[in-house]
């Protein structure tokens, strides 16, 4: 098994600076998650793991042992694509049997792992099937017994569930993480999907433009995000975020649009007048009701998700988004109060994006 080290990572295509300065210390056994949207670099990086791409500048170790010059195949990591890849012409057994083929494995061995890895990921009534002849889900599990027969130092999957149906998905991430648990082969995966990102992984790497932003349990990152990047990924709808201003009154502090403003105490009483900040709310934190009391706005949209409703509300320019109970009684075009609770609220310097240091 092993332990991985990347450190100061970048890479460059022509004009596009796909990787930035990436560094990332993964533990033995641990299951790392890169998430970010379609284009922040997650694939280079996993591309330089496995030695199809050569970094510009930095450093890959495993076990303490640098790995960034040498060949793909004398990386001992194995990759699972997107796509599968498997060999179309061969049966099931000879896609698996493959890698260990190629490393000259006697014939007894290779036929005893091959039924050792079928068992693990149970395909072995379909041994002699082609890959044509599979459900995706079917050839899904094969790709990953390719990549776990050869007992791989460090296990690679770039979007490895993205072609497979919801429910499928689903099931095949509960299937994916618990097999990564019992194997204890140290893992990077590659998603822009944050729910298979926050269920599967020990921690979770976010980028964006080939910066990592934050790391952490999925857990911290959700409750935590140190980044206002990061808080308008996470969450199904995402933390609403809000541009504002400051202003100070009496040795109160006032986060100030042009449609309204909101107390925030003491809180930022080190910082000077006028400066710009973005204020998060969690949609979920963020209460609607018809008493007049709270900021007024008017509802222009309700999207029932099944368990709940997100209830779309306008304050004058700025949209924002409530998570209710699914028997919400809001309806388009009705006026509502809108309470934000100030001990809810993150705050973001807006000339950075970080999460702003509060008293
Ligand atoms: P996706 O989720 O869409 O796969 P990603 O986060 O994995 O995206 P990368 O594939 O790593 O992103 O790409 C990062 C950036 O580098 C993108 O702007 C992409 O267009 C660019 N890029 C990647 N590979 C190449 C290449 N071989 N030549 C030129 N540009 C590339």
């Amino acid at each position: 098994m092993g332990a991985l080290s990347i450190r100061n990572l970048s890479k460059r295509f022509g004009k596009t600076q796909a990787v930035s300065n990436f560094s990332i210390e993964v533990e033995d056994s641990e299951f790392l998650v890169l998430l970010g949207p379609s284009g922040c670099g997650k694939s280079t990086i996993l591309r330089c793991l496995a030695g199809l791409e050569q970094p510009d500048e930095g450093e890959i170790y495993v076990d303490g042992s640098p790995i960034t010059n040498l060949a793909p195949k004398a990386r001992d990591v194995a990759m699972v694509f997107q796509n599968y890849a498997l060999y179309p012409h061969m049966s099931v057994f000879d896609n698996l049997a493959f890698p260990l083929k190629m490393r000259k494995l006697p014939v007894a061995q290779i036929r005893e792992r091959v039924k050792k890895t079928a068992e693990l990921l149970q395909i072995g009534e379909l041994l002699t099937r082609k890959p044509k002849e599979l459900s995706g889900g079917q050839r899904q599990r094969v790709a990953v017994g390719r990549a776990v027969i050869r007992e791989p130092k460090l296990f690679l999957m770039d979007e490895p569930l993205s072609n497979l149906d919801a429910k499928l998905r689903t099931y095949m991430r509960s299937e994916l993480k618990a097999l990564q648990k019992e194997l204890g082969v140290t893992t990077v995966y590659v998603t822009h999907d944050q729910v298979e990102a926050m269920t599967m992984a020990d921690r979770v790497a976010i980028m964006n433009d080939g910066v990592l932003l934050q790391l952490g349990p999925p857990r911290e990152i959700y409750d935590d995000p140190s980044d206002v990047f990061v808080a308008g990924f996470l969450g199904s709808p995402p933390t609403n975020l809000i541009d504002c201003s400051l202003v100070k009154e009496k040795g109160r502090c006032f986060l100030e649009t042009q449609d309204f403003r909101i107390d925030i105490g003491k809180r930022l009483l080190d910082y000077q007048k006028g400066r710009r900040f973005t204020l998060g709310i969690k949609p979920r934190f963020l209460t609607l009701s018809k008493d007049q009391n709270g900021i007024q706005g008017e509802v222009f949209l309700v999207e029932p998700t099944g368990d709940e409703v997100i209830v779309n509300v306008k304050i004058g320019d700025i949209s924002l988004k409530s998570l209710s109970e699914h028997n919400t009684e809001f309806r388009p075009g009705q006026k509502v109060w809108v309470k934000i609770p100030s001990e809810k609220i993150y705050l973001f310097d807006s000339e950075n994006g970080k999460r702003t240091a509060v008293k």
